[in-house]
């Protein structure tokens, strides 16, 4: 079956120095969680330190953004086999502040995932819809098109290794979480999406994320959804023992 995956994405917060206590405060609280993957996605510079602070638990690092090229004059980038030799297990592409802020597109997300699968990490490839396209009626088609485009030239034998987040834009950072239905409609489509490129057993495999505005008190009913595998989770992921309320939710 699939794994339930609660991922942190810290973004452009917290400072190397404060990590330390951060997964010391933690470690104890995620324990009694053993079935679950817990990961912690902090900036790139932050990647060492928290690799040594979690070193001794079961919860795994992911970056946040990885560039799609192998190597070579790319000044200010990361590459995807310079975090698996930090010991980084995860990166979340596509995000959607990478895709608005930072001009990505269908496009390098899909090379970025290549990028990724290359060096042995696994993808948490993020979709999601505008408050405008959802009002449009378009949340499905516009999910489907950017996964369909991430995913292109995935060979099957390595879709094991993807997870898809569904992250609304109007929910990230707002308060505003999608309801526990609408997000199980669009994971539940986009299991759909996978099962129509890739069959059903493989469809069955993947764990979907849901990401926006995640908390200890909404989790337990967004994560108790058939298609919704697990949560990415923003703001809330700063504080451990918010973080690990949500982690314990996904009992
Ligand atoms: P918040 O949990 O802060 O809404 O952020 C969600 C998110 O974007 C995770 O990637």
């Amino acid at each position: 079956y699939r794994n339930t995956v609660i991922a942190a994405n810290w973004k452009m917060n917290m400072l190397p120095s404060k990590i330390k206590a951060y997964a010391e405060e933690l470690k104890p609280l995620a324990a009694p969680a053993k079935w679950c993957d817990i990961v912690i996605c902090p900036p790139f510079v932050m990647i060492p330190a928290a690799q040594k602070a979690f070193r001794d638990s079961r919860i795994s690092i992911g970056a946040q953004n990885l560039n799609e090229n192998e190597s070579g004059a790319y000044t200010g980038e990361v590459s995807s086999e310079q975090l698996s030799d930090l010991g980084a297990h995860y990166v979340i592409i596509g995000h959607s502040e990478r895709r608005q802020l930072f001009g990505e597109t269908d496009i390098t997300v899909n090379k970025k995932v290549h990028a990724a699968l290359q060096a042995n990490l696994r993808p948490i490839v993020c979709v999601g819809e505008t408050a405008q396209q959802r009002e449009m009626n378009v949340t499905e088609e516009l999910v489907t098109l950017q996964l369909k485009a991430a995913l292109a030239g995935v060979p099957a034998t390595k879709m094991r290794r993807i997870v898809v987040a569904y992250e609304p834009i109007w929910a990230i950072g707002t308060g505003n979480t999608a309801t526990a239905a609408d997000a199980e409609a669009v994971a539940a489509s986009i299991r759909a999406v996978i099962r129509g490129l890739y069959g059903a057993r493989t469809a069955r495999a993947i764990s979907i994320l849901y990401g926006g505005s995640m908390n200890a008190k909404n989790a337990f009913e967004l994560l108790s959804q058939p298609d919704v595998d697990g949560g990415l989770i923003g703001g809330a992921s700063l504080v451990p023992a918010d973080f690990a309320a949500i982690i314990n939710a996904a009992n």
